[in-house]
């Protein structure tokens, strides 16, 4: 079975929210598709980066210090997704594959579980 997008949208907190044909609703944050864009000019940044010495700081465009939105997100054949980012840029491809792989699960269900957790007491 082919899993694909049957649903795209923009969340308060941020995060680019899918919702998959298997029934999966997954967020993925505007920073993190981001830095996963696989577009050649990235790569070679983040190579860039990686090889910079720790204790350079690295200068923010005006375009970065803003926050980052997702102006566009146009299908490309029905294998892909053309992302176009309120920076400027818009050459990144993001696959159907890659877009899965990057969705974090929404989280529904209540953490603490240990306040539920059935208590024993003796009636005597
Ligand atoms: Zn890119």
């Amino acid at each position: 079975m082919e899993i694909y997008p049957v649903g795209l949208e923009k969340t308060d907190s941020r995060c680019l929210r899918i919702t998959w044909s298997d029934g999966q609703i997954l967020d993925i944050p505007f920073g993190k598709l981001r830095g996963a864009c696989p577009c050649a000019t990235c790569k070679e940044k983040k190579k860039g980066e990686a090889a910079r010495p720790k204790s350079s700081l690295s200068i923010l465009s005006a375009a970065e210090a803003v926050p980052l939105d997702i102006a566009q997100m146009r299908p490309v054949g029905n294998y892909a997704y053309n992302v176009a980012f309120s920076d400027g840029h818009s050459s990144g491809l993001f696959t159907i594959e890659l877009l899965r792989g990057l969705g974090e699960a929404t989280v529904t269900v209540a953490s603490d579980s240990a306040n539920s957790v059935p208590e024993m007491r003796s009636n005597t």
